[in-house]
């Protein structure tokens, strides 16, 4: 799109394709030419088949034929319709455009061909519909338990019988069997009796499962009385062979109508769509046939067998082949790199740099691989990170993390799925909850507290579920629940409309989603992909995300209508639906492709990236349909059934190899000025032998890649901030001040963390005001100032069960002096029947943390009868004040020796401290202290003098020794204890707060707001 003339508005401009841009040699003249018998046209990559195929169809037309009966067959709808547009263009927008279908589509436009009542409209259903219905007919399998599946497919027990007969692998081995027969033009009959001759065990159960799948599509209906045929895309070319059959009319009018019929890439054709073409072709046929370059064995193509086929069909052909390299030679490089990270940024570097300094466009370039995986999600994302605008996400819908929680959504309102823990904590932590991991542990304490009365026993987790499924939400601080229960509510009434469809689902979810700051989430994410850089590439992401699945959803209606929602949810799981790539370039047209090799055959890019080229991943030699063997079936069809299974595993195994070589051949053929080919060498990833076969060829560079500063605005203007910071550049400033003129917004100095004016320097506490601090205040301000600082601001965790079972551990030692009638198994037995408030787990984490807290009890209760000195009290409190200090706390027992002398113990559950770090444990230096000051709420003194104390131990009941772990701390100093209470005070109410690393930070929960931890140094700024 660009601009028009008067610049008052838009105008589209058609983008000229280049396959008929080529200087034509005399060969292709020939080709061109060429009348009167059929022609075989053939011609390595880059030899400019297709062009002369286009440049044939223009020659006719120009001639005076009617375009309309020229018949091109193509491979892949963008295929079809790039050649439809290429002739329309080329022929200088003069010609009317001619008919360039798929084989699919054509076929499926001639099964509509039928006249009568017996009209029935044709849904040709997508491969995951496909999977879908064969899923739900195993099922059937297995609840009417069909004796046909052995015993070998199904799991030993009752519980488990049927199993694998569910799981994808086997569906889609299923899926491809039938699909091979029928391209095969076999039938389950056959397939049955083969399988029995030849020793295909499972075979003859496929065979009676494909009868059943035959007869229940045939009678199908949709549910919604529609009269709609729905058909596979396994049987559209065999249904439409044999319509054309039974209709030779219909016949006679198509092979008079369409007088001379193209087939672009006759190599990717399988046995059935041969059979389809030869019913229709005519005198005038043109093929083009690359062997060497055929991908589609995975779909049923025969490139091995095309040779033999065309001689025995075709004997009066001729052939013409075409030798000229049109393309030119690409400079190559073999990249070897230390990790897939390093290997990802080398392709944002590499295309960024070519973008920016020599003004390649983006859509001319691409990344290609062998397979969505996790080398396309690094490279996405470094792509993304880096600016670089990428087409839109090819990989499943269902794996998009943001996408994710409204399908959890949408499949938990349809009853598709539970609503668990697991589930419940999931759509809190979305955007549209809103929650973090300290957060859940508040609300679920909350919850846990507002329990109406004592006979509600619900444990935390159903109260986390009834808040998101009835609303039943008893606590004021539970936005992030009423969130989630309100939009669960609309998506629940959007169901109860009548015929409510997907799109009335997703879209009630998805229009009322809201964040944690009460926007909708459309609207948020609206404005953050306006405003660009990294958050904006995200933001678009997900949008174009979102579209895509609402596109699906789309498709699905017209394939299904009136089907239940669930249906298209269940589909999404488990399928990858990809975006549309026409789709995609329409909206933005100037992007980098990241492809498979399948979806980047028959593309040209200026330079391509083909990456994760790595030892079993490319070539993948594993063996794809072991079990029920769709390809021992394809190669016994093509060589013969007497094969020994030495033989047939040999040819099968080698097939393999020569299409993953085919695919890598491909891969590599499509740059026009540069190829890169990338592999990682690291531990035990290696690159694959075609690697190293590139790489050690006279036609690759070999190079490494030494980390470049990423060509990014924020990049730049951080070295630029480091060259003002460390010599005061003047040319950096200057650099920044233009930079933030020209609106980059990380330039402008009022954004930068830490730029700002600390906003306070006032002291925590004014002078003169009292600093309240507990023992273990005191203990964590030792520790590290900021620990300390940021605790008592939020920082802290909620909640945990850990800190639950300390607390109800000291209620039990409490109980235990306080009521004579608590005896040991009065205490054991209380802890059970509490144990389902205390943890939310399940299984067996929760009868291990069970076991671990009856252990605690066991061992406080040995300690209870063991211990030679008299219990004065428990749970005491105490407070008073030093200098600025005002302590105040609570001992957990305080035991009486022989001579009077108190002696402080302080029960412990988690892990036992060292010895040496006990004897000047600080919390217990307190305790001590409050009882030589006497300043006990209880009354201590029992000689009318101050009270006095003979030490303090540390018990560990968590520990797992033998008999009960304690750690002493001997009687204190008064006088350095309170100096060093007195100093922790001064310290609290001090303007300024350091970060000290010590050995606890790695259970810090303020870590990531920590400057000394690379976590949080840039939240400080
Ligand atoms: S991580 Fe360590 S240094 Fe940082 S605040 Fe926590 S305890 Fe202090």
């Amino acid at each position: 799109m660009s601009k028009s003339a008067d610049g008052s508005g838009l105008r589209l401009v058609a983008t000229p394709l280049a396959l008929s841009q080529l200087a034509l040699d005399n060969q292709q003249k020939a080709a061109i030419a060429h009348r009167g018998s059929p022609l075989i046209i053939r011609g390595a990559t880059g030899t400019g088949k297709s062009a002369t195929l286009v440049e044939a169809a223009i020659d006719r037309i120009r001639g005076g034929q009617d375009p309309e009966s020229i018949l091109i067959l193509a491979f892949g709808r963008e295929r079809a319709s790039e050649i439809r547009d290429a002739i329309v263009l080329a022929s200088g927008g003069t010609v009317q455009e001619p008919v360039s279908r798929t084989f699919h589509a054509l076929a499926f436009s001639i099964l509509s061909m039928q006249s009568g009542d017996a009209y029935r409209e044709t849904v040709l259903i997508s491969g995951a519909e496909q999977e879908s219905f064969i899923r739900s007919l195993l099922q059937g399998n297995i609840d009417d338990a069909v004796t046909w599946w052995p015993t070998d497919l199904r799991a030993g027990s009752e519980a488990t019988m049927g199993e694998p007969l569910l799981t994808q692998g086997f569906i889609r081995e299923l899926r491809d069997l039938m699909m091979r027969a029928t391209e095969r033009g076999l039938t389950p009959a056959e397939l049955a009796e083969k399988g029995k001759r030849l020793g295909e065990k499972f075979w003859p159960a496929a065979a009676q499962f494909w009868q059943e799948y035959l007869e229940i599509s045939a009678n199908m209906d949709s549910g919604a009385g529609d009269s709609k045929m729905r058909i596979d895309p396994s049987e559209i070319i065999n249904s439409a062979i044999a319509h054309l059959k039974n209709n030779p009319d219909l016949l006679a009018d198509l092979r008079k109508r369409f007088t001379t019929i193209m087939v672009d890439e006759f190599h990717e054709t399988d046995p059935a769509q041969r059979r389809f073409l030869e019913l229709l072709a005519g005198n005038d046929l043109v093929v083009v046939v690359d062997p060497a370059s055929a991908i589609g064995r995975f779909r049923g193509s025969d490139p091995d067998g095309v040779n033999q086929y065309l001689e025995r069909t075709l004997p009066t052909a001729t052939t013409i082949t075409l030798v000229t390299n049109h393309r030119g030679t690409p400079a190559k490089y073999a990249v070897e790199l230390r990790s897939e990270a390093e290997e990802a940024q080398y392709i944002a570097y590499q295309i960024k740099r070519a973008h920016l300094m020599e003004g390649v466009a983006y859509k001319d370039m691409a990344v290609i691989l062998r397979a969505h995986n996790t080398t396309a999600t690094s490279i996405r994302r470094a792509l993304g990170q880096t600016g670089v605008p990428v087409a839109g996400d090819r990989e499943a819908i269902a794996s998009n993390a943001s996408i994710a929680p409204f399908l959890l959504l949408a499949r938990i309102a349809a009853g598709s799925e539970k609503l668990t823990l697991e589930n419940c904590e999931r759509l809190l932590l979305a955007e549209f909850g809103g929650a973090n991991s300290i957060s859940l542990r508040r609300i679920r304490t909350a919850l846990l507290k507002a329990r109406y009365e004592a006979t509600d026993t619900r444990t935390g987790t159903q109260m986390i579920i009834d808040a998101i499924d009835k609303g039943d939400i008893p606590i004021a601080e539970g936005d992030e629940l009423r969130r989630v229960h309100t939009l669960l509510a609309a998506a629940r009434s959007s169901l109860r409309k009548k015929s409510a469809s997907i799109h009335d689902l997703l879209w009630a979810i998805w229009s009322n989603a809201q964040n944690a700051d009460n926007q909708l989430i459309k609207d948020a994410w609206e404005r953050a992909a306006l405003r660009g850089g990294a958050r904006g590439a995200t933001a678009d992401r997900d949008l174009d995300a979102m579209v895509q699945l609402f596109d699906s959803a789309a498709r699905h209606i017209d394939r299904m209508p009136g089907s239940h929602p669930r249906l298209f949810l269940e589909e999404i799981a488990q399928e990858n639906i990809v975006s549309d790539l026409i789709t995609a370039k329409g909206i933005r047209p100037d992007v980098v492709e990241i492809l498979t090799v399948h979806s980047a055959k028959g593309l040209q890019f200026k330079r391509t990236f083909v990456a994760g080229v790595q030892e079993g991943i490319w070539p993948n030699l594993k063996q794809r349909s072991t079990l029920l063997g769709a390809e021992r079936l394809v190669e016994r069809e093509r060589h013969g059934e007497d094969l020994a299974q030495t033989t047939l595993d040999l040819i099968t195994a080698q097939s393999l190899a020569e299409d993953e070589r085919r695919l890598f051949h491909v891969a590599t053929t499509r740059a026009t000025e540069q190829l890169h080919i990338t592999a990682v060498t690291r531990d035990e990833d290696s690159p694959s032998a075609f690697f190293l076969e590139a790489a050690e060829s006279d036609d690759f560079t070999a190079t490494t890649f030494d980390n470049a500063r990423p060509l990014t605005a924020n990049a730049l203007v951080a070295s630029l901030r480091r060259a003002l910071r460390s010599s005061k550049s003047v040319e950096a400033a200057q650099l920044l001040a233009t930079l933030a003129q020209s609106e980059i917004s990380v330039a402008d100095t009022n954004n930068w963390l830490g730029a700002h004016p600390i906003s306070t320097d006032a002291p925590l506490f004014d002078e003169g005001q009292l600093v309240p601090i507990s023992p273990s205040a005191a203990e964590s301000f030792e520790q590290c100032g900021l620990k300390w600082l940021l605790g008592r601001n939020g920082g802290s965790n909620g909640d945990s069960t850990a800190q639950l079972l300390g607390s109800v551990i000291h209620e039990y030692a409490r109980l235990k002096v306080e009521d004579s009638n608590a005896t040991d198994e009065f205490l054991y037995e209380s802890l059970n029947n509490a144990w389902p408030l205390i943890s939310d787990s399940a299984g067996w984490i929760n009868k291990a943390q069970l076991q671990r807290a009856q252990k605690m009890l066991e061992r406080f209760a040995q300690y209870h009868r063991t211990s030679t000195r008299d219990v004065a009290g428990v749970e005491l409190t105490f407070e008073f004040e030093l200098g600025n200090a005002k302590v105040r706390g609570s001992v957990d027992r305080l035991e009486v020796d022989k001579d009077g002398k108190y002696f402080v113990v302080d029960f412990k559950t988690g892990k036992a401290i060292g010895k040496k770090e006990a004897a000047e444990n600080l919390q217990l230096a307190c305790y001590q202290l409050a009882v030589v000051l006497d300043k006990f709420e209880a009354d201590l003194t029992r000689t009318g003098e101050n009270p006095e104390v003979s030490g303090s131990h540390l018990v560990y009941l968590g520990h797992t020794a033998k008999d009960v772990t304690t750690r002493e701390r001997p009687p204190i100093d008064v006088a350095e204890v309170t100096s060093h209470i007195e100093n922790i005070a001064t310290g609290m109410s001090s303007p300024v707060f350091y970060a000290k690393k010590n050995k606890f930070c790695g259970t810090c929960p303020v870590k990531t707001s920590c400057p000394v931890h690379i976590e949080g140094r840039s939240v400080i700024g």
